[in-house]
């Protein structure tokens, strides 16, 4: 075959559309520190997914770091296993123990119930993700947070735009984190956000992504070089007049992987909860060996051998990982559904310019391995 598919491909507006915002920057000159694209962008996404404050940063994963020395998080965070390795990265940047905890097998979050048995005197902070962008159990994960009194920051790096009851889902917890990553639903190539309801924790926020510059001679913190330029500010602009869009063409996509699987045994694909605007970003489909008639390594290998490069999102653990498997909590008979959901999972192409053709050779590959017992 020709053509290789990847799991994911960028959303790329026309280059034209471009030339303009990059035409401004040459005659104004201003290239990053907070410039007129940096501060239109902040003003326009804040607006746009209905949250308070936004600050823009680099990347997510130093929106991450940051976050939790904004919030001065010491000792034991409880996190979950099953994510990009960058969630438990973070803690370990700050010279915190992560402490992993199992999920729920419906929406692949943190369970709440889970939560509460593993805090201990040292706990100060939950890093809970909303997983492929379904919503955490918010209200739950709020409950204890305030019965423990212990901070939240939500890894929100796959929740662009995802509302529940019509509210953002980025509102909940003290921050939530997100990424403009290439592979992610709206992206500034590199880049992420923290969200915050306070106007002083933003400020603390900008100064902490500018060297912990308060102002010209007051140095606040030992803060990092967290800071979005013009040109990744410029494009997430251009970006925003197509991600509506982009969302309902990813969102024909998924339906069409749901009519296509829809009644085969022992292939699951994920559920969108009651009242939630979810963003389509991933496809994870749930491969069950016995009833389906193959297992997931074995799909996997095929669509590779077809040059189709689904991903196992996510495997292995991040508890298995070298750095996190001597942790007491990565015991794997403590997380026996993030182990049994690693192993069985896929993720399939989406991404808005996934050709209806190619994507039903994608959903032939996996009925032609389907055996019907
Ligand atoms: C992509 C991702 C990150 C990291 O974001 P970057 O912008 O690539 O640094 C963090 N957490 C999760 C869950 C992610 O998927």
């Amino acid at each position: 075959m020709a053509e290789f598919v990847p799991v994911t491909s960028p959303l790329l507006p026309p280059l034209e559309e471009f030339v303009p915002y990059l035409e401004e920057i040459w005659r104004s000159k201003r290239l990053t520190n907070g410039g007129p694209f940096h501060e239109q962008l902040e003003r326009e996404l804040a607006e746009y997914l209905g949250v308070k404050h936004l600050s823009l940063f680099c990347n997510g994963t130093v929106a991450l770091v940051t976050a939790l020395q904004a919030l001065r998080i010491t000792g034991e965070v409880i996190t979950t296993p099953y994510s990009f390795v960058a969630t438990a990265h973070s803690l370990l940047w700050n010279g915190l123990k992560p402490v992993f905890v199992d999920i729920d097998p419906v929406t692949n979050n943190l369970d709440p119930k889970r939560i509460e048995e593993a805090i201990t005197p040292a706990t100060s902070a939950i890093l809970p993700v909303h997983c492929y962008g379904i919503p955490c159990d918010v209200e739950g994960i709020r409950r204890i947070a305030d019965t423990y009194g212990l901070k939240v920051i939500y890894d929100a790096a796959h929740a662009f735009g995802v509302r529940q009851n019509d509210l953002s889902v980025l509102n909940h917890g003290d921050l939530s984190i997100l990424s403009f990553h290439a592979t992610k639903v709206f992206n500034t190539f590199e880049g992420g956000a923290i969200i915050c309801a306070d106007e002083k924790v933003k400020q603390r926020i900008d100064y902490l992504k500018n060297f912990g510059f308060a102002d010209e001679t007051t140095v606040m913190a030992p803060g990092i070089n967290g800071k979005m330029n013009e040109v990744q500010a410029a494009f997430g602009l251009l970006q925003m007049r197509h991600i509506d869009n982009a969302m309902a063409r990813r969102r024909e996509v998924f339906e069409r992987y749901r009519r296509a699987f829809e009644g085969v045994a022992g292939i699951s694909l994920l559920e969108i909860p009651d009242a939630t605007e979810w963003n389509f970003s991933y496809c994870p489909v749930l491969i069950d060996a016995q009833r389906f008639g193959c297992d997931r390594d074995a799909l996997y290998n095929r669509y590779r051998d077809h040059d189709i490069l689904v991903r196992r999102y996510f495997f292995p653990l991040i508890s298995e990982f070298p750095m996190y498997r001597g942790l007491p909590s990565s015991v794997m008979s403590g997380l026996p559904n993030a182990m049994r959901i690693s192993r069985q999972v896929l993720c399939l192409p989406v991404y808005p310019d996934l050709s209806v053709k190619m994507q039903q050779i994608i959903i032939d590959l996996a009925l032609a391995s389907h055996v019907s017992p």
